[in-house]
């Protein structure tokens, strides 16, 4: 639509300038720019690639530059997933530009490229060979890329030509991945065939048959259209005989998108159960709200093994049926590679899987396969929250209570769980949120009428629930096998005997260092917060990073009395070597960050074991989740407090999930499994419950102390980053910030802070901290202009120097 007012373009980028720039559209991009379109525009000194958010008629007040160039021939980002960036600017309080960033697959990113062009017609008479040579390869080529050129012939020489004005540098825009495109070969008309057949038998009686000839009659027996790769399988049609074949007019192809996915599983519909009864309700209710084509949000709540994810594909399969498609997010998919086979059993080629560990190439081929309609469910990690599902009709989200669905850094800071559940409201579409142990946030949501709770009680394989025992490990201080007690070691030694498997959890959390009594275990807390204290070496303290409450470092456990040490864990490779020599007839596995770090390592160590060649299982948190071995009788969770150690408010609630978790591990078939928490802290109401198994007992016991501490979900927790080299401008930014936010918030929240953070130095970067408390109703709205207010009133107070010190925000930060 091209336009006699003046048009304007916002466009957003992809920095941390929160709001869009207006550019000026010339009358000769109008037709070609598009709302959802990349464009090339000057920005600052340079140019760069933003995205146009909005197009209109209303002329700025200051003096508008132009929109250089268009660089998508089609919208990249639809009006949907628009809607829904703009939300999360708002609300979590991050530049638009760069939330569409992280909605694009990393192929289509924003980016460019340095070129150097020749500045002058004339050059001047200085110059020496070389220096004349460079010019002239330059100008033959147009532009060259400036990182090339200093590696071909020197950054000092070019970068005289440059000083020189000689040369000059210019951005240029870079696409990073293009649609991959194949030939599709195809007859050149529909009478093409019985030509062929006849040229064929012509040849034939001639007695002249040439390889191309052969290569026609076995065309004729082929169903085309076909992609020449597949083509090219048979021996005879290589591709230059294609291509003679062409020249008789016969055949002709199209340079047509094809994607090609790496993942591959078996391909079987037929296991799709029918649903008891209790599955059938939750069924029923989801169906209630899906066939209407309306927003519903339920939380499918069961223990592991109750049949939750076979009712996400009983709604799936809905869906698809009335011509939907459908969005599975999972924790992190490439430790949970069990249940994406189970949806591409029933689901086979209709699914794009969508992961962190994919190439680039992959990826996008994921992506576009979504766009272009060919498949109509994407199941992945949290950014496939953003997947181009063509009109999505529900979303299911497992394991919803899983902390990988918050984005905590880089920008956007955002919880994946609750980005969906806007996305399901912007498309009319139904979520179902399922977990063996949901979020308190979750639950309360269900109480309050913001999802329904369905419950699966039962398993449908009558298997028990293991029998758990807490291991005091001020009891078996003295009876000890290196890191087990007793009770496990003999577990373990019996298991092996008959031939099952055993798994040892070491929980580990990157995080700075915390005091415990060697003697009792205790762990010192905040009075006011409810949280453990994180100790500060250097200053020989200990602090909570919420409040800032300090003490001395004590000399002594206030429980015991005892002497306090800081607490040294040794980690999972020690732990190993200490469980090979405990059960040296065994075979041991590790699985943590270091042994996971290649493509396919998840799924490698767990095939492994799940093909028994190994006995012992020793790793990381990861081990806990989503695996299903049916011969791991012996569980033994070795530190079961580590959890409780992490100064925050939620650390209560990621140790009974944990615990549960691992408890669900053992047992799953018919052998019984018995499961070991060892824990210097026995009455912890998180060891308890999950010891029986109660999660309802444990989450209205942590709820009422969430309540009374005004914790989330009964407040909305914004938390206020400070990074910086210099410490002492951290604080003081940190000291007027808060000022501000006090200033602005008044009686609307409790400030804490600002406080040094848990993690107060992180690669030579000072953190301080201060959080602020909100209430849990406050929407997109309200959290902006709270925040923008803030913003406003600290410039004016702003601290000389404080420009040097960054504000990151994170809106429903976990910890
Ligand atoms: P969850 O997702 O809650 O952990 P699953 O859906 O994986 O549970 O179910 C656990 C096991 O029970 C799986 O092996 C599944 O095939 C089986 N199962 C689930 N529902 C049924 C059913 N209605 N009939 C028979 N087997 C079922
Ligand atoms: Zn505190």
């Amino acid at each position: 639509m091209i336009s006699v007012l003046p048009t304007f373009a916002d466009i957003a980028f992809p920095t941390a300038v929160r709001q869009p720039f207006t550019y000026k559209l010339p009358q000769e991009l109008q037709e070609q720019a598009g709302v959802g379109k990349r464009v090339w525009v000057p920005l600052q000194k340079h140019k760069a690639v933003g995205m146009v958010v909005n197009i209109h008629h209303e002329k700025p007040d200051f003096n508008t530059r132009p929109v250089e160039q268009v660089l998508d021939e089609e919208s990249i980002v639809s009006d949907e997933i628009l809607q829904l960036t703009k939300w999360m600017h708002r609300f979590y309080y991050c530049g638009w530009g760069e939330v569409i960033q992280a909605a694009l697959p990393h192929g289509l990113n924003f980016s460019s490229e340095e070129h150097l062009e020749v500045g002058m017609e004339q050059l001047p008479a200085h110059l020496n060979e070389k220096q004349v040579e460079i010019v002239r390869q330059i100008k033959e080529k147009e532009s060259y890329p400036l990182k090339e050129a200093e590696k071909r012939w020197g950054d000092g020489i070019i970068d005289q030509l440059v000083r020189q004005k000689v040369l000059g540098i210019w951005e240029k825009p870079i696409q990073k991945t293009a649609p991959k495109t194949e030939k599709l070969w195809m007859w050149t008309d529909l009478s093409s065939v019985e030509e062929a057949r006849d040229l064929v038998s012509q040849y034939k009686e001639n007695d002249n048959f040439y390889k191309w000839v052969q290569a026609l009659e076995v065309l004729t027996e082929t169903e085309l259209p076909e992609f020449q790769k597949d083509l090219t399988s048979h021996s005879l049609l290589e591709y230059y005989t294609l291509q003679r074949i062409s020249e008789e007019n016969l055949i002709t192809f199209e340079e047509v998108e094809r994607n090609n996915l790496s993942i591959r599983y078996e391909y079987s519909p037929d296991q799709l159960h029918t649903l008891n009864e209790e599955q059938q309700q939750a069924f029923t209710q989801i169906t209630s709200v899906l066939d209407k084509g309306e927003f519903g949000s339920f939380l499918l709540y069961g223990v592991t093994g109750s049949g939750k994810t076979e009712v996400y594909i009983h709604a799936l399969k809905r869906a698809l049926e009335q011509g939907k498609g459908g969005l599975v997010l999972v924790p992190e998919i490439s430790l949970t590679p069990q249940i994406v086979e189970r949806f591409y059993q029933i689901f086979g080629d209709e699914i794009a899987v969508l992961h962190s560990r994919l190439t680039n190439r992959e990826r996008y081929d994921a992506w576009r396969s979504l766009q272009q309609g060919e498949k109509s469910i994407a199941i992945g990690a949290r950014s496939a929250v953003f997947a181009p599902v063509p009109n999505l009709g529900i979303i299911i989200i497992d394991e919803e209570h899983d902390a990988s669905y918050k984005q905590e850094d880089p920008a956007p800071r955002y919880h994946g769980r609750d980005v969906a559940i806007m996305r399901a409201h912007i498309n009319d579409a139904t979520v179902v949120m399922g977990s063996a142990t949901p979020s308190m946030v979750s639950l309360q949501g269900s109480r309050t009428g913001k999802s329904k709770l369905l419950t699966l009680a039962e398993r449908p394989l009558d298997s028990t629930m293991p029998e758990v025992q807490v291991l005091d490990l001020k009891q078996y201080r003295s009876a000890m096998r290196g890191p087990i007690a007793v009770p496990l070691y003999q577990a373990t030694k019996e298991a092996l005997a008959e031939d099952e498997q055993a798994i040892f959890l070491y929980n580990r959390r990157g995080f700075s260092s915390y005091l415990q009594c060697q003697h009792c275990g205790e762990i010192p807390g905040c009075p006011n917060c409810s949280v453990s204290l994180t100790f500060h070496k250097s200053k020989k303290q200990l602090r909570c990073h919420y409040c800032g409450y300090s003490q001395r470092q004590p000399r002594q456990c206030s429980e015991c009395g005892h002497e306090v040490v800081t607490a040294q864990g040794s980690g999972t490779q020690q732990l190993e070597e200490q469980i090979t020599e405990l059960f040296p007839h065994a075979e041991t596995l590790r699985m943590d960050f270091d042994t996971t770090s290649g493509k396919n390592a998840h799924a490698n160590i767990l095939n492994a074991f799940g093909r028994k060649e190994a006995d012992i299982l020793v790793g990381t948190q990861i081990v806990g989740k989503g695996l299903d071995f049916p011969d791991v009788t012996v569980v033994g969770v070795i530190d079961a407090d580590t959890e409780l150690a992490f100064p925050s408010f939620r650390s209560g609630e990621r140790m009974y999930q944990l615990l549960s978790q691992v408890a669900g591990r053992s047992g799953r078939a018919e052998k019984e499994g018995k499961v070991f928490f060892q824990t210097w802290q026995p009455d912890h109401p998180a060891i308890q419950k999950a010891q029986k198994h109660d999660y309802e007992a444990f989450a209205e016991q942590e709820l009422d102390q969430r309540k009374q501490l005004q914790y989330p979900p009964f407040s909305r927790i914004i938390r206020f980053i400070f990074k910086g080299k210099k410490e002492r401008r951290v604080q003081q930014v940190a000291q007027v910030f808060t000022e501000s936010l006090i200033k602005v918030l008044g009686q609307s929240g409790p400030v804490l802070g600002p406080s040094p953070a848990a993690i107060g130095k992180m690669q030579n970067y000072y953190r301080w901290e201060t959080f602020i408390k909100i209430k849990p109703g406050n929407g997109a709205g309200a959290i902006e202009k709270l925040i923008d207010d803030v913003f406003d009133d600290y410039d004016e107070h702003k601290p000389q120097g404080g420009s040097s010190v960054r504000i990151n925000v994170n809106v429903d930060a976990l910890e």
